[in-house]
């Protein structure tokens, strides 16, 4: 059991980078960034409880990967480059050993390296139960972040990646050995960044995919005032989830199991060239799911080889990840 003091010092000092743009980093009472000109700040904040957004017992590497990815993957959705993350870490006393803190640490170091995100400060607190709360800050060339609320009828739905991923690796989590790469995108999913940086000024809206394709769609389609129609032959799914689906018959769950942090997005048609270029060399596949239509704002039509799911639809499309239901 170390204080507080030493916990910051060891762990989480060493992780924050000398980047010119920090004046101040750990140590004082608050962190002094300046900002480049021309940019505007985009800020993100997610929380991580343990049993509520990572099962007990999962590794602190990966607690701490998911928890600063998916603030990276809110940065995405937004268009913006990744700039500085602050961490509170409500630590549970038999959590507070060398082990599972250098563990925590190196999930930490290892996400923030490789998206060029800084640590600059944070909090250390006892509690009963784990909770990591990251705020994120990034940069967007001022007035380019994509927005949900832009999306045109006529912009085209793209999806990154597989959908569904997260969620079924969180049912076969107990067989993680044959289910290896839901497993890991459930743990360490990857934040689609890259991606997210080279829809700026290419993309109408986004957002990422955190509590299920239809719950994250609508929020762009209310957002917007338009509706969608969906092809469901057309959504993306890996063998393990087309397996799954044809076991279980439940089609809709992939599209509403959360978890994916994959960014679904809405492209006007005169800029698909453009984004054919990406798709070149993206380093995930991108695929158009479906069309933003005007009719009933923020509705969803599936469609499966031309016939309607509509039925079906209604009662799934208000479901997805909710926690106070
Ligand atoms: P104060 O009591 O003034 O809030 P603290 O003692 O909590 O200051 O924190 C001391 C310094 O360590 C501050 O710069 C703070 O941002 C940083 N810090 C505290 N906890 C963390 C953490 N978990 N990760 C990174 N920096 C932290
Ligand atoms: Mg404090």
């Amino acid at each position: 059991m170390t204080s507080e003091f030493s916990i910051i010092e060891d762990y989480f000092k060493p992780i924050s980078a000398g980047e010119s743009s920090i004046n101040v980093g750990i140590g004082d009472d608050g962190a002094v960034l300046s900002i480049p000109s021309n940019k505007q700040l985009v800020v993100v904040t997610d929380t991580s409880i343990e049993a509520v957004h990572f099962p007990k017992n999962t590794a602190p590497f990966d607690i701490a990967w998911k928890s600063l990815a998916v603030n990276l993957s809110d940065l995405a959705a937004m268009g913006a480059t990744p700039a500085f993350f602050s961490l509170a870490l409500s630590l549970p006393a038999e959590l507070n050993r060398t082990d599972w803190l250098s563990e925590f640490s190196l999930g930490l170091k290892t996400l923030s390296k490789k998206y060029s995100i800084s640590l600059v400060g944070g909090d250390t607190t006892k509690s009963d139960v784990l909770s990591i709360t990251i705020t994120a800050n990034g940069w967007v060339d001022s007035g380019k972040a994509i927005l949900r609320s832009n999306a045109k009828q006529g912009d085209l739905i793209f999806v990154s990646g597989n959908i569904g991923e997260g969620g079924l690796g969180l049912q076969k989590i107990a067989e993680a050995e044959n289910f290896k790469s839901v497993v890991q995108h459930l743990n360490t999913p990857e934040p689609r960044v890259e991606l997210g940086l080279n829809l700026v000024g290419l993309a109408n809206s986004a957002i990422d995919i955190s509590d299920g394709l239809l719950v994250d769609l609508k929020h762009i389609l209310t957002g917007s005032g338009v509706s969608a129609k969906l092809d469901y032959d057309t959504i993306p799914f890996s063998l393990d989830m087309q397996n799954y689906i044809q076991e279980t018959e439940d089609y809709f769950f992939p599209l509403t199991c959360g978890d994916d942090y994959e960014l679904c997005f809405s492209v006007p048609k005169h800029k698909l060239v453009e984004l054919d270029k990406i798709k070149k060399t993206s380093k995930v596949h991108l695929t158009c799911i479906g069309e933003i239509c005007d009719g009933e704002v923020g509705s969803v039509s599936l469609t499966s080889n031309n016939k309607s799911l509509q039925q079906k639809i209604n009662s799934f499309q208000l479901s997805g990840f909710k926690h106070f239901v």
